[in-house]
C-alpha cells in the first residue's frame, strides 16, 4: 500500500489530504502530520477556555472569491456552502476595499472548521505535537524525522508549509532543491503580525455599528473585529469574542519581545480606539511571524488563492 505523508494540517494540507483521497482509487495510506497542537493553521480559531464555543478566528478573517476563482474553484465553494461551512458575509466591516465582482465569506463555525471538514473527508490519520526536522532518502522510500519520537517512511510527502519553514529542513531534501529554487523560494517574504483575541462573559454588550473595522494611522491596530458578529452567530447564552490584528510595522518591531508585553501594547492602543471597552475573562496572543505574502512568486505552486498557497511534492 502506498505511504503518503501530508506535513501541515492547515488550509492547503488539509485540501490536499482530501484531493488525494478522492483522486486515488487503490489503497492509501495517508497521514497529516503537524507540529502544532490543532488543525487550521493560520486558519486557526480560538476557544475561551471558560466556554468552547465562544470562538475567535485569530487569522484568517474572510474568504474573497473572485470572479476568476468563483469559476475555477466553483466546485470548493459549492461544497463548503452546501455543507453550511461557509455563509456569505454580511455584517459591515468598515473600510474593507471590495474589488467590483469580488464577493466574502466566513465560516460560522470558525475558520478552522473549513480545515476540520477536509480533514475528515480525507479519512487521513492526523498527528499533531509532530514537528518534521529531516527528510532523508533511505532505500528508495522517504524517511522524515520529528522531533521527537522515530522516523517513519513515506513513498510520497507534500509539504504544506510556509517557504522558510520548509528550508530549514534538513537532510537529503536541502540536495533536492536547485541552488536557483533555493535562491527563489528565500526571495518569498512573509509579513509579520500579533492577533489578540477576546472572549467575554455571555451578556456583555460591545456596543459598535461595525463588525469589522479597518484602522488607518494607529501605529499597532490594523484591525478589529467583533468575531461573533462578524460571523453572524450572535447569541444571548454565549459571550462576544473580539480579535485585534497589528500592523505589519508593529509585528515587525515587536516580533521577538515576550508575548506578555505585546499584548499589554495591544491594549493601550485598544483603550484609545475603544475607550471603556469590558474586561474580557480569557485572552490569547498569537504570533504570526510568517503572516501573508505581500508579492507572491511563482514557486512551487505559490497562488494567491487561499486555497493551496504552498506546496512542495517529494516524490
Ligand atoms: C493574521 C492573518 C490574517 C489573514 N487573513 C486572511 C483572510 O482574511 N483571508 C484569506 O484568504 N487569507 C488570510 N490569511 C492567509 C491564510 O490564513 C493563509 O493563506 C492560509 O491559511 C495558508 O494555509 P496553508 O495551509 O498553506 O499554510 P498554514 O496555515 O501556515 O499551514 C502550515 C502548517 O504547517 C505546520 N508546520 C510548519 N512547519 C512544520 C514542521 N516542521 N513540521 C510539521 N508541521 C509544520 C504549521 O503548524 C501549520 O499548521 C491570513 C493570515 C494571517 C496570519
Amino acid at each position: 500500500m502506498a505511504r503518503v505523508l501530508v506535513v501541515g494540517a492547515g488550509l492547503t494540507g488539509s485540501l490536499c489530504a482530501a484531493l488525494l483521497r478522492r483522486q486515488t482509487s487503490g489503497p492509501l495510506y495517508l497521514a497529516v502530520w503537524d507540529k502544532a497542537e490543532d488543525s487550521g493553521g493560520r486558519m486557526t480559531t480560538a476557544s475561551s477556555p471558560h466556554n468552547p464555543q465562544c470562538t475567535a478566528d485569530l487569522g484568517a478573517q474572510y474568504i474573497t472569491c473572485t470572479p476568476h476563482y468563483a469559476k475555477t474553484h466553483q466546485s470548493f465553494y459549492d461544497e463548503l456552502l452546501a455543507h453550511d461551512i461557509l455563509r456569505p458575509l454580511t455584517s459591515p466591516i468598515e473600510g474593507m476595499v471590495m474589488k467590483e465582482g469580488d464577493c466574502n465569506f466566513v465560516a460560522s463555525q470558525g475558520i478552522s472548521s473549513v480545515i476540520k471538514h477536509y480533514l475528515k473527508e480525507s479519512g487521513a490519520e492526523v498527528y499533531f505535537r509532530h514537528c518534521v526536522t529531516q527528510i532523508n532518502l533511505r532505500n528508495d522510500k522517504w524517511e522524515v524525522s520529528k522531533q521527537t519520537g522515530s522516523p517513519e517512511q513515506f513513498d510520497l510527502i507534500v509539504l504544506t508549509m510556509p517557504v522558510p519553514q520548509i528550508l530549514q529542513l534538513q537532510g537529503d531534501i536541502t540536495n533536492l532543491i536547485s541552488k536557483c529554487q533555493r535562491q527563489q523560494l528565500e526571495a518569498v517574504s512573509y509579513s509579520a503580525r500579533y492577533a489578540l483575541g477576546l472572549f467575554y462573559e455571555a451578556g456583555t454588550k460591545i456596543d459598535v455599528p461595525w463588525a469589522g473595522l479597518y484602522i488607518t494611522g494607529n501605529p499597532c491596530i490594523r484591525f478589529i473585529s467583533i468575531d461573533n458578529k462578524k460571523r453572524n452567530i450572535e447569541s444571548s447564552e454565549i459571550g462576544p469574542s473580539l480579535v485585534i490584528h497589528t500592523t505589519v510595522p508593529f509585528g515587525v518591531t515587536y516580533l521577538e519581545h515576550s508575548i506578555e508585553d505585546v499584548q499589554e501594547l495591544i491594549f493601550q492602543q485598544l483603550e484609545n480606539i475603544l475607550p471603556g471597552l469590558p474586561q474580557p475573562i480569557a485572552t490569547k496572543c498569537q504570533k504570526w511571524r510568517h503572516s501573508q505574502v505581500p508579492s507572491a512568486g511563482v514557486i512551487l505552486g505559490y497562488g494567491k488563492s487561499p486555497w493551496m498557497t504552498a506546496i512542495g511534492f517529494i516524490w
